[in-house]
């Protein structure tokens, strides 16, 4: 499988999905941090995407999809429309809650049409921490799994 280098992600990925711009580039980045984090696997890996469901903030879904490989097709990405933006990865009982900041939105929503693409680069540059809030721990699902595991056990476990 022909995976990309970190300058050719961005073109790629730009390629793909008509433009270059700046929730194309978020997306991209979420996905680029929770493939180092959890270690990429386009087929155990999956994406719950929450955004306002249009363009632009929308674009974020197919940086996700370019960069970690959950795809549409594959039906491990779902978007689920919301006001504000997010994107929660879960693999092998974890999951990586991913928010971009809150100043880094406002740049974004106050950004003139001619600055777009300039922004877009800049925020890909941009280190992980400069840009997002995220958390890493146990999905919900793998609680819920060692509740009803250790439950039922019954009398076996001492307490
Ligand atoms: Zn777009």
């Amino acid at each position: 499988m022909r995976t990309y280098g970190e300058s050719e992600l961005l073109e790629a990925a730009s390629a793909f999905h008509g433009h270059l711009g700046p929730y194309l580039v978020l997306g991209l980045k979420a996905g680029e941090l929770a493939n180092k984090i959890m270690g990429k696997d386009p087929f155990k890996m999956r994406a719950e995407v929450f955004c306002p469901p249009k363009p632009p903030h929308s674009c974020i879904l197919d940086g996700v999809q370019f960069s970690t490989g959950c795809t549409m097709g594959k039906g491990n990405i779902a978007m689920h429309p919301s006001e504000g933006v997010k994107v929660i990865f879960a693999k092998k009982g974890r999951s990586l809650e991913i928010s971009p900041k809150k100043v880094i939105v406002e740049q974004i929503s106050s950004l003139k049409r001619g600055a777009i693409e300039d922004m877009s680069r800049k925020i890909y540059g941009d280190s992980v921490e400069e840009i997002f809030d995220y958390d890493l721990k146990p999905s919900e699902t793998h609680k819920t799994n060692e509740t009803v595991h250790s439950a039922g056990r019954g009398p076996k476990v001492s307490r």
